[in-house]
C-alpha cells in the first residue's frame, strides 16, 4: 500500500507506546536492515544482583565489605548491587565477647558501608579506591592485565565457570592480590528473545554491543537468540562499531538506554532509546523513544520506520 503519512505515522506511534521524534537522517529509515542491541539494561533489566562472593585466603564477608567501600561513590550497576548487598548483610553485633549474627531485615539493621579515602573509575573496566591504607581494585580482567596481575588458575576457573552461565564477575584485590571475586547475575527482559525472533522473521539482522566479557557475552547472545554479539566495547566503540556495520552497507537502527549508548544512537541510521529505563542523555540523543521500555514494540518501530515517507520532512 502506500506510504502512510507522517502526521498520521507519528500519532500512530505515540498511541502505540513509540515518541517519534523525527529528525532529518530518518530517510534511510525506510531501508532498516540491522538492529543493533545494547545488552545492559536493553536486553536484560539492567538490575544486578550479587549471585555469589567467593574469597580466596579470606572469608566471603571480607571480600563482600571491601568491594562495598570501594565501589560506594560509583553509580554503575554492578557497583549498585555489590553495596546494597553488603549492606543487607546480617549485622555482626558483638555479645560478651562473641559474635552473633542478627538477622532481622528491618532497615534499623542495615550495615553502614564505610567511605573510601579516594576513589577512581576507570571506564569499561572498574574502580581503584584507597582505604585504611590499602589499595582496593574491582574490576574485570582487562583492568588486571593493565596492572600486570597474574591470575592463579584456581581463581581463573570460578571466573569461566560463572561466566559460562551468562554471569559478569568482578576481582577484588587488594594491594596487588587477588582476594576475591563476586559474581553478578542480570536478568534478560521477558520480551527480548520474542523481539529478536520477530525481527529475524522480518528478515532484519540483529547484533548485541556490550562491555562485557567475551564468555557472558556469548551465554546471554545464546539465551537470546541473537544472530551476532560484539564483546568488551568501550564507550568509543559501541560508536565505531555502528560506523563499521554502516560501511558494510547495512542501514542500522541501535537501540539503548545508557549514556554510553548516546554516541552510537547518534551515529545509527534510526537511534531508539529505552524511554523509562534510559537515561536523559540516550532519550535527547535518539530519534524514538519507547515510553515503557517496551521491547515488543520495536519490530512495530522498524516497520513503522519503513512504511513512512520521511524525506517529506
Ligand atoms: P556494561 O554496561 O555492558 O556493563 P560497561 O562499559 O559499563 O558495560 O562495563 C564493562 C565492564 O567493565 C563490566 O562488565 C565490568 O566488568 C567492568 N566494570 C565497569 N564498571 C565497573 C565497576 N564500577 N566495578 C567493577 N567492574 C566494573
Ligand atoms: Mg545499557
Amino acid at each position: 500500500g502506500p506510504p502512510v503519512s507522517i502526521v498520521s505515522a507519528i500519532g500512530n506511534a505515540a498511541r502505540s507506546g513509540v515518541l517519534m521524534k523525527g529528525g532529518e537522517h530518518l530517510e534511510r529509515a525506510g531501508k532498516i536492515d540491522l538492529v543493533a542491541f545494547d545488552k545492559t539494561g536493553t536486553l536484560t533489566k539492567g538490575e544486578s544482583t550479587v549471585a555469589d562472593v567467593e574469597g580466596f585466603g579470606v572469608v566471603d564477608d571480607e571480600v563482600l565489605s571491601l568491594a562495598a567501600t570501594a565501589e560506594k561513590k560509583s553509580e554503575h550497576h554492578l557497583a549498585d548491587a555489590i553495596v546494597d548487598t553488603a549492606r543487607e548483610r546480617p549485622t555482626a553485633a558483638t555479645d560478651g565477647g562473641a559474635t552473633v549474627a542478627q538477622a532481622d531485615n528491618t532497615d534499623a539493621s542495615l550495615q553502614s558501608i564505610s567511605d573510601p579515602d579516594d576513589f577512581d573509575v576507570v571506564a569499561g573496566k572498574g574502580v581503584i579506591a584507597h582505604t585504611d591504607g590499602h589499595e582496593v581494585v574491582v574490576g574485570n580482567r582487562a583492568l588486571l592485565d593493565d596492572r600486570d596481575i597474574d591470575v592463579p588458575s584456581r581463581i581463573a576457573d570460578y571466573v569461566r565457570e560463572r561466566e559460562e552461565r551468562g554471569e559478569t564477575v568482578v576481582h577484588v584485590i587488594r594491594d596487588g592480590d587477588i582476594i576475591g571475586a563476586i559474581a553478578l547475575r542480570d536478568e534478560l527482559r521477558e520480551a527480548a528473545p520474542g523481539v529478536v525472533a520477530a525481527l529475524q522473521d522480518a528478515g532484519i539482522e540483529t547484533v548485541m554491543l556490550t562491555g562485557d566479557n567475551e564468555r557472558t557475552a556469548a551465554a546471554v547472545a545464546e539465551e537470546v537468540g541473537i544472530d551476532d554479539y560484539r564483546a568488551e566495547l568501550l564507550p568509543e566503540d559501541k560508536q565505531s562499531t555502528i560506523e563499521e556495520l554502516q560501511t558494510d552497507g547495512h542501514v542500522v537502527a541501535m537501540v539503548g538506554d545508557g549514556i554510553n549508548d548516546a554516541p552510537s544512537l547518534a551515529t545509527a541510521d534510526v537511534g531508539i532509546a529505552m524511554g523509562a529505563a534510559g537515561t536523559d542523555t540516550a532519550i535527547e540523543t535518539a530519534d524514538m523513544a519507547l515510553m515503557a521500555d517496551d521491547l515488543e514494540r520495536i519490530p512495530y518501530a522498524v516497520k513503522l520506520s519503513k512504511a513512512t515517507r520521511w524525506n517529506v520532512l
